[in-house]
């Protein structure tokens, strides 16, 4: 077992930035203030929290005012999608999103459909892109929204969201866009891509875990989903997590600030990566090959159980994954391989590395030597 883990799991989550914690520290200590109170020590909170909300807006192109911060990325698809849902019900019934969602998306959606909402699950191609004009064709005079995620969890692909905001822009749909994996790993333009409602959770880009942001674009009604006090401007009840909003703003700044260094790095060592691992026989490719995320590289491997690699790999000390965190674990292929119409015997065997900060040359390396053998080991033990 090597001394330090190789972690290359950076989709599922990340470590928090030193630089994070430092910002967070007086608000779980000296600035303990509850920010609905009037007194000075409740004042710095609020301070803090709109300083916060004036910091995400400025990054993603929006008001503060059209900022909420959530519990997490799930809470903010849940927020985003039943609170659109529930205030459109005299308009209409239907939803459209793809295939190839989130669960906090999919069952969101699959939840709301025992209430009477129905749902248009649009398919995606052999490197999992929605088709705009599919978008177009699915819109009824009952759609009240639709949600598109705009990368891809467990493959990278990047989806053509601007476009898809422009069709729905122009139909006056509200248009939801996930962008848990795409926060801090490329920019993100609300204006830019027609967005009305935006989902970003920070501990993907360095920041604490349990926070989530929702964008709303001005004008938008949803209906608050916690009952309770009229925090985020009614839109989500509860004592803000002072600390937490705070250090999620520090961590989507210093993601942005640092992408023009981080990105041409991190793309060389996945493109690295990606090169070496489509030299083992009977792999390939998962997600597209250009418009994916700078720090994703999947992959499957026939006639192998990726489960295996996963546990060879760790023996080595390298944390890797075969699809999203929620679906590691369980044997039968993602939702997401399925819908890429992969053939059972190269849907089982999927891996992700997820590359970020810390990770050098020396990892790649380390990946490219290990793995040749494990899958050839592990394939010789058969499905
Ligand atoms: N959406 C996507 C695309 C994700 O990848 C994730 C987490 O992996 C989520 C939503 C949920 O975010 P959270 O873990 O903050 O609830």
């Amino acid at each position: 077992m090597s001394e330090r883990t190789i972690y290359l799991d950076h989709a599922a989550t990340t470590p928090l930035d030193p630089r994070v914690l430092d910002t967070m520290i007086p608000y779980l200590t000296t600035e303990y203030g509850n920010a609905s109170s009037i007194y000075t020590l409740g004042r710095h909170a609020m301070q803090a929290i709109d300083r916060s909300r004036e910091q995400v807006a400025e990054i993603i192109h929006c008001r503060p005012t059209e900022i909420a911060f959530v519990g997490c990325g799930s809470e903010s698809d849940n927020l985003a999608i039943k609170g659109m849902a529930y205030a459109s019900q005299k308009k209409g019934n239907h939803l459209i999103t793809s295939a190839i969602e989130h669960h906090a998306v999919l069952h969101t959606c699959q939840y709301l459909e025992r209430s009477g909402f129905k749902t248009t699950y649009l398919p995606v191609d052999e490197y999992g892109r929605v088709n705009p004009d599919d978008v177009a064709r699915a819109i009824t005079n009952q759609t009240v929204l639709v949600s598109i995620m705009y990368a891809n969890n467990e493959i990278g692909t990047i989806e053509p969201v601007a476009e898809i905001g422009r069709i729905c822009r122009a139909r006056k749909i509200p248009f939801h866009v996930d962008a848990v994996q795409a926060g801090g790993a490329i920019p993100i333009d609300v204006a830019e891509l027609n967005a009305d409602l935006l989902s970003l959770s920070a501990h993907k880009f360095y920041g604490p875990k349990g926070m989530g942001i929702l964008y709303v674009r001005q004008g938008m009604r949803i209906l608050p989903q916690l009952q309770g006090g009229s925090q985020e401007r009614g839109r989500r009840a509860g004592t803000e997590n002072v600390a937490g909003i705070v250090g999620t703003a520090t961590a989507l700044r210093l993601a942005r600030e640092e992408l023009p260094q981080v990105t041409p790095r991190i793309k060389a060592l996945r493109d690295r990566l990606i090169e070496g691992i489509l030299t083992i026989p009977r792999s390939r490719l998962t997600g597209h090959p250009e418009d994916r995320l700078p720090n994703n590289a999947s992959f499957c491997f026939e006639g192998v159980e990726g489960e295996s690699i996963l546990l060879n790999l760790d023996l080595l000390g390298i944390a890797a994954s075969t699809g999203s965190a929620c679906t590691s674990g369980s044997v039968d292929p993602s939702h997401v391989l399925i819908a890429l119409g992969l053939p059972p015997e190269w849907s089982h065997g999927s891996l992700r590395l997820t590359l970020g900060k810390s990770n050098t040359g020396a990892d790649v390396d380390a990946v490219l030597a290990a793995l040749p053998d494990i899958v050839e080991k592990v394939r010789g033990l058969g499905l």
